[in-house]
């Protein structure tokens, strides 16, 4: 019996420990972007480095989040991309990253990747120490394709292209039979261009049929100078394409400076020599079906949870900061002020307070410049083994890569700035725009969405509102409050649009119908209703993670534990699972010395010979 409920108390023990084992093997951010049967190699912080050092092509690779809202609606393009020079691989391939994951947190800040997406070119055979040519410009997938050219081109005049890389440059001064001899095959196509030929066209005929290389005969340009050609093979007209053959035999075809006119003629014109010239890779534009989907979304009633607060800091510190090689001069600066305004303001549980106020002591040691990894300890050290891998409650996206961190940290400005304003009510000394200037420097310097950064800067700059001309900390809730509605109408029904929480200007009419009165916007009642959403009070403690014991592997989660006056921290719940494990373990051998007592005691009853107790 007392052996039972041992073994029932281990039992309960390792069930809750395999749940706690489960609740941290869910990652705050999981990589979706793209499929494993897309044409983009993926790599990680274990294969990155052998994968692309080991190989005589090329790289153009994406580096990404997936929590980025430019990088949700870019995905499409890159896919579509990757399939457009599926054909190209010989000489370039498409390879992709994603920093959001933990284990990349080194590979990112190896190769200083500061914002997402950042997209950048490494060279054949490339070595440890080089950190790719970043691609900036237009993201169209057309003008990504010509920058991979131009990037190849470059290849040949740095001397960097590997041997079998197809020539692209036109013929300077060479013989027709200075190709014969440089060339093993039978036949070689000329392609003869306008005098403008700063189109990529031709180019892209040269790389497209590469991938049937050696079965396709070699093709070179000829731009409208050499007219010597243009008179030996009859051209008349141009763009042409002469179809050359060592016989001395020619023919030559009208063409049209366009990539899929090209192909089109180049597999015609093989089609019946050689098979694998049919199979011409289109371009296409896959649909992303949902890997995984969450059922349960956030109900349309406002509600902010301490979870998502938690969740921000914890992915902005542990992840976003970490990230960084090194942290200095303005960029130390704000991340100090960010701390020190989240150190007095941020009305969080007591372990996450002691964790930020660790955090801004020691961070005031380093007065010229920190590492990111360094940094990154510092962080680990102020969180004393606290829980780190909170889960989006109120940001949890119908899919892994919609809200999460970009809405965790909207909820914390806002409650940052209301919980400033409610400090400081009529507070005529205080500094309005503090925690405004606070997030203006995080996002400038920290936040990895590239491109929603430089749109927020341009808000807080506005030379008609900038974050400046906040005359209190009242206004500045309503500044970041109208600040946000500009991005919501901006980015609505973008890809990166969760469909079951679509951007809408806040707050919606069900939940403060007095808030906008014939579609005029009153602040006052919107102000009324910020502070009662994001005051400390009324955040929701759902889905927090306390830690059990042993303290760094057991976390268990808590439904509701109220905040505001009563606050647990982890360690108060830490104390209560061990006081419950030890009473229980003290109850248990309470009933096993009753037991054996009971045994002892029918074992000692004397009995006369009739049966009776004696
Ligand atoms: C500073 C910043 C700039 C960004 N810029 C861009 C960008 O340029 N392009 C882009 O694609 N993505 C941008 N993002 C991301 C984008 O704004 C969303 O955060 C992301 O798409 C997730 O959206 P969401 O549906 O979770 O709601 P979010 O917009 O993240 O909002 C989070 C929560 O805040 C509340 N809320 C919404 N609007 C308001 C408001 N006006 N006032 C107060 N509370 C409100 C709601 O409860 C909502 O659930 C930016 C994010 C940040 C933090």
């Amino acid at each position: 019996m007392c052996e039972q409920l041992m073994k029932l108390l281990f039992l309960t023990m390792g069930f809750q420990f395999s749940i706690n084992l489960l609740v941290d093997a869910i990652p705050l951010s999981n990589s979706v972007l793209y499929k494993d049967s897309d044409p983009i190699v993926q790599m990680n912080v274990a294969d990155f480095k052998s994968t692309i050092m080991a190989t005589s092509n090329a790289w153009l690779i994406e580096f990404y989040s997936s929590w980025c809202g430019h990088c949700i609606d870019f995905a499409p393009a890159f896919i579509q991309l990757a399939n457009d020079v599926k054909g190209w691989e010989k000489v370039i391939k498409v390879g992709a990253v994603d920093c959001a994951k933990d284990e990349n947190i080194p590979l990112c800040r190896d190769f200083e990747i500061m914002g997402y997406p950042t997209i950048k070119f490494f060279p054949a055979f490339t070595d440890a120490t080089q950190l790719g040519v970043a691609r900036t410009g237009s993201k169209k997938v057309d003008s990504i394709r010509f920058s991979m050219i131009d990037y190849i081109e470059q290849q040949f005049v740095e001397k960097k292209a590997p041997p079998h890389w197809p020539l692209l440059g036109p013929l300077q001064n060479e013989t027709i039979d200075d190709l014969w001899s440089h060339y093993n095959n039978n036949e070689i196509i000329l392609l003869f261009e306008a005098v403008d030929n700063s189109k990529y066209w031709s180019r892209e005929a040269i790389m497209d049929a590469h991938q049937y290389a050696p079965h396709y005969p070699p093709i070179r340009r000829v731009n409208a100078m050499r007219q010597d050609l243009i008179t030996k093979y009859n051209v008349r007209s141009l763009p042409a394409f002469v179809f050359l053959e060592r016989t001395g035999k020619s023919e030559v075809y009208q063409v049209q400076p366009d990539r899929e006119y090209m192909k089109k003629i180049m597999r015609k014109f093989f089609d019946s020599e050689n098979e694998a010239a049919v199979v011409i890779p289109k371009s296409t534009h896959t649909t992303r079906e949902p890997h995984v989907v969450h059922e349960d979304v956030k109900p349309a009633k406002d509600v902010v949870y301490m979870a998502d607060l938690e969740g921000a800091l914890l992915y902005a510190f542990g992840h976003e900061v970490s990230i960084h090689k090194l942290i200095a001069g303005k960029e130390l600066t704000a991340l100090k002020k960010l701390i020190d305004v989240l150190d007095r303001y941020f009305p969080g549980r007591t372990g996450m307070k002691e964790t930020i106020h660790t955090l801004r002591r020691n961070l005031e040691n380093y007065k010229k410049q920190i590492g990111g990894e360094e940094f990154a300890e510092l962080w680990r050290n102020a969180l004393n083994g606290r829980e780190t891998n909170q889960e989006w409650v109120g940001c949890r996206g119908s899919r892994p890569n919609f809200r999460g961190y970009p809405c965790g940290l909207w909820t914390t400005f806002h409650t940052l700035t209301v919980s400033y304003a409610l400090k400081h009510p009529d507070d005529s000394e205080v500094d309005p725009a503090l925690v405004l200037q606070a997030m203006k420097g995080f996002i400038k310097y920290f936040f990895g969405c590239a491109h929603c950064s430089n749109h927020f800067i341009d808000m807080a700059e506005d030379e008609l509102n900038p974050i400046e001309s906040v005359k209190s900390p009242r206004q500045a809730v309503l500044w970041l409050w109208a600040a946000h509605n500009k991005v919501n109408r901006r980015i609505a029904s973008d890809a990166s649009e969760d469909p079951k929480a679509p951007k809408i200007q806040f707050p919606a009419s069900h939940n403060c119908p007095e808030c906008r009165v014939d579609g005029v916007e009153r602040e006052e009642a919107v102000y009324d209703y910020l502070v009662k959403l994001y005051s400390s009070e009324h955040i929701n403690s759902t889905g927090l993670l306390v830690q059990t014991f042993p303290a760094r592997s057991g976390s268990s989660r808590i439904q509701s534990l109220p905040l505001g006056t009563l606050s647990f921290t982890s360690y108060d719940i830490s104390l209560c699972a061990a006081i419950y494990l030890v009473s229980s373990l003290i109850l248990m051998l309470v009933l096993c010395r009753i037991l054996v007592k009971r045994r002892r005691f029918v074992r000692k009853q004397v009995y006369d010979v009739c049966g009776k107790l004696m």
